[in-house]
């Protein structure tokens, strides 16, 4: 059996990274930038007015003092955003200037339109306005040469937007991987059929679905195989057509357990089986080798039980699918809880147990969903967090401080 940790590290050194493709920047969202992104020019290009006001020269402004009278600038044009004012600004003028308009030549800063007072086409100013004020200065947000993004970055909604200010109008992303997924088991039901005695549906094929598509996956159901070699053989190497295969049921030790032997037989290499954790102890890790490919099918045959599926999900298939698409991050938002409760353990395992975590007087505290049974997917859909207890941690009190990972 192995440790937590080795299992990950086993995993994250033998799954490969997968090659990169260019996609318009359009399609670009919630993937993996394969190379850095360099700004070609500044952002903003220009100098501009971050205000709808008036362009001035801060030195026609330096005799104007609160209480003691103001200066009267004679109002020469106006410029509006998208537009570029052919004026230059002579001494003791203004323009009118709206917001996201470049500044017009000789004017070093903008006055809001709400401090002034129009009269006769000149406005009056009652105080100095310092230069810059209200400007924008070209190259504030990005410095053409500046590498803006890099390889690795997953893209969200404001690196598109970024993308699109510099022109880039396709980009590299790693390959999404196409993730096989097989249920297994001689009780399942697909979601339209009847429920009959001794048969369920089968909920992990869909769980997995979801589970595959927020990490960067493309899900290709395999469907079910009943406990059987031959149909079990077929469905297997129907998955292992694909980048990464999951199966869900027939790990344990059961007398219809079948997958790992017949995974073996087909000639996937099982890199370990079982370990230290709870729930999804019976997990299984394995490569194959297909004929002809550059790099191996990372197989990972998850235990059937509803929770334990998806919790050795989150703990092993999750970071070899970010580790395949390129991603930097571990997309896990962990942080340290109170627990409310006591929590009994009595073994020198790994635990995951499914938690709400809110703030209450500012600061974070967790409790579990209630029973923790792995079958219970019902506290698994409430849970907001994974309360994560560390092998050598035994009997948690109320009050103490717990380790939680956020699972969105
Ligand atoms: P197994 O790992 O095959 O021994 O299954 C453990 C438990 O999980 C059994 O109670 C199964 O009925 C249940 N189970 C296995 N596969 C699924 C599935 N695809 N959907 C829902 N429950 C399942
Ligand atoms: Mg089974």
């Amino acid at each position: 059996m192995r440790s937590f940790s080795e299992a990950r590290e086993l995993i994250s050194h033998q799954v490969p990274v997968l090659a990169s493709e260019p996609i318009s920047f359009k399609e670009a969202l919630n993937r993996v930038l394969a190379s850095d992104i360099v700004a070609e020019h500044d952002i903003p290009p220009f100098d501009n007015s971050s205000m709808d006001g008036y362009a001035v020269r801060t030195s026609d402004t330096v005799n104007a003092h609160s209480g003691s009278g103001g200066v009267c600038l004679e109002v020469a044009g106006e410029v509006g955003a998208g537009a570029v004012s052919s004026l230059v600004m002579g001494k003791g003028t203004a323009i009118r200037i709206m917001t996201g308009a470049p500044l017009p030549p000789g004017a070093d800063a903008v006055i809001e339109q709400e401090q002034v007072v129009v009269r006769n086409g000149s406005i009056e100013i009652a105080d100095l306005v310092p230069e810059g004020n209200n400007v924008r200065r070209r190259g504030e947000d990005l410095r053409v040469g500046e590498t803006v993004m890099t390889k690795g970055t997953f893209l969200r909604p404001a690196h598109l937007g970024i993308l699109a200010s510099l022109g880039k109008m396709e980009v590299p992303v790693f390959r999404r991987p196409k993730v096989g997924i097989l249920t297994t088991g001689n009780e399942l039901i697909d979601v339209d059929e009847p429920l009959v005695p001794g048969k369920i549906r089968n909920s992990n094929a869909y769980s997995l679905f979801g589970s595959v598509l927020e990490s960067g996956g493309e899900p290709v159901g395999l469907g079910m195989a009943r406990d059987e070699e031959g149909e079990l053989e077929r469905a297997i190497r129907k998955g292992l057509e694909c980048d990464v295969l999951i199966t869900s049921g027939g790990v344990s030790v059961g007398k219809y357990d079948l997958v790992l032997q017949t995974m073996k037989k087909i000639g996937v290499e099982i890199l370990f089986w079982k370990v230290n954790i709870k729930p999804g102890k019976p997990l299984a890790f394995g490569l194959y080798g297909k004929p002809g490919a550059a790099v191996p099918v990372p197989v990972f045959a998850l235990p059937g039980n509803p929770v334990s599926t998806m919790v050795t999900f989150l703990q092993f298939v999750r970071p070899a699918l970010f580790r395949m698409t390129g991603r930097e991050d571990d997309g896990v938002l962990r942080l340290h809880a109170t627990i409310e409760h006591d929590i009994r353990k009595h073994d020198q395992k790994r635990h995951f147990s499914r938690g709400v975590a809110r703030s209450e007087h500012g600061r974070l505290v967790v409790r579990t969903t209630g029973t923790q049974s792995s079958g219970v997917l019902s506290s698994m859909a409430r849970a907001n967090c994974l309360i994560t207890l560390r092998e050598e941690q035994m009997d948690i009190k109320a009050g103490e401080l717990v380790e939680i990972e956020f699972l969105s």
